[in-house]
């Protein structure tokens, strides 16, 4: 069981918060697609002879790709591997991109999951973070891809901004909840260096996070969803039950995928890949068998349990002492069992049934506690 992940990067505008890779001028847009292809052909023996369960469409804005080009990666990929007769295959689609006709092509093309980037229903908001559509395309996107009869469909929401407060954050869960959407994913806004939303805070004059509200919020979003039949299965994501995200379930699980296209990544479960963060370089240097396209990182064993700790412990599943025990030595486990001890007394993690999952209070500090159970 394994995955395929394909990066398109291009987007019509820069929101202010992203460092995802992506250019906004889409004049690589078919070059890159050949060379989607010929890297497909070039990394044949990475995933060989494995079943395909998820196909992943991530981005930038994959929406932006036409039928024809959509087409082209999907015949590469079927005739190039197993792809399960019942596989997962989602597209990230901004709402100002799916038109009816563009619903129409992407179920010709068997896509059966959508992952929409509402982010927002505050039109102030929206044209804050500089995102392309207004608050109510983001709702008409959601029901006119319902009644082209997607049903299985995610959608993005950004929490933590200056315009969050509870009240209005209440009234955003509540009319997510009421688009009947299976599942949601929902981040806390980041300042990251890199992007105009960081330069900003660096210029003083956006203010940084209140990480009280955003803890406030975060858990109004946990009692919110799971009242209403949402299952917080990962600490950014929520899903109806059968309709966890398979693909990124599987990456949390440390099950090997390939990613192609620019900043794609790789696992295999013992080493990592990563292709180029540029679109002409890796065009050209797919296109040159002297020039490689990507870096390759063999992990130790501590690089391979700090990522299990990492990918893990952020979900319902927690981290198993049974993989611990059969995956990693015994003076990696020590290591671990004598720090665990310590959040288990605070009621930051509970142990049942041979697995260490977060309690609520401890899903506020997920990530530090990740790091230091590090080794
Ligand atoms: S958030 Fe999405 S649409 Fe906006 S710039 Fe980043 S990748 Fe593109």
């Amino acid at each position: 069981m394994s995955g395929i992940y394909i990066h398109i990067p291009f987007c019509k505008q820069a929101c202010h918060y992203c460092d995802f890779h992506f250019s906004t001028s889409l004049t690589l847009k078919s070059n890159l697609v050949q060379a989607i292809l010929t890297e497909i052909d070039l990394r044949l023996p990475y995933l060989k002879n494995k079943n395909i369960e998820t196909i992943y469409f991530g981005g930038g804005t994959p929406s932006l790709l036409s039928e024809k080009e959509l087409f082209l990666i999907l015949e590469k990929i079927y005739k190039t591997y197993n792809v399960s007769s019942h596989a997962e295959i989602t597209l990230e689609a901004n709402p100002d991109d799916l038109s009816i006709e563009k619903l129409k092509e992407l179920k010709r093309l068997e896509i059966n999951r959508l992952s929409i980037g509402l982010q927002s229903y505050n039109d102030e908001e929206l044209i804050w973070m500089n995102r392309a559509h207004t608050a109510a395309e983001s709702e008409s996107s959601v029901k006119r891809s319902q009644d082209k009869g997607f049903e299985n469909i995610s959608i993005d929401l950004i929490y933590g901004s200056k315009f969050s407060n509870l009240a209005n954050w209440k009234r955003t869960l509540d009319k997510t909840i009421a688009l009947d959407v299976k599942h949601i994913s929902s981040y806390n806004l980041t300042i990251e260096d890199k992007t105009k939303l960081g330069h900003d805070f660096k210029v003083k004059k956006e203010l940084a996070i209140d990480d009280e509200k955003s803890s406030e919020l975060f858990l109004e979003m946990i009692d919110r969803l799971e009242k209403n039949k949402f299952i917080h299965y990962e600490i950014s994501n929520f899903g109806k039950e059968s309709y966890f995200s398979n693909h990124n379930s599987n990456y949390w699980k440390g099950i090997e995928y390939i990613g192609f296209g620019p900043s794609a990544h790789s696992f295999d479960g013992v080493s990592r890949q990563w292709n180029i963060s540029n679109n002409s370089l890796y065009i050209k240097n797919v296109n040159d068998k002297n020039e490689s396209y990507f870096e390759k990182e063999i992990l130790s064993e501590s690089d391979q349990f700090n990522e299990y700790i990492l990918t893990s412990l952020r979900t319902i599943w927690g981290i198993d002492a049974e993989v611990l025990k059969n995956k990693f030595s015994s003076e990696i486990t020590n290591a671990f069992n004598q720090k665990i001890n310590a959040y288990i007394s605070k009621e930051m993690i509970t142990l049942t049934n041979n697995q260490y999952v977060l309690t609520s209070n401890g899903k506020l500090f997920a990530d530090k506690i990740a790091s230091e159970l590090f080794v």
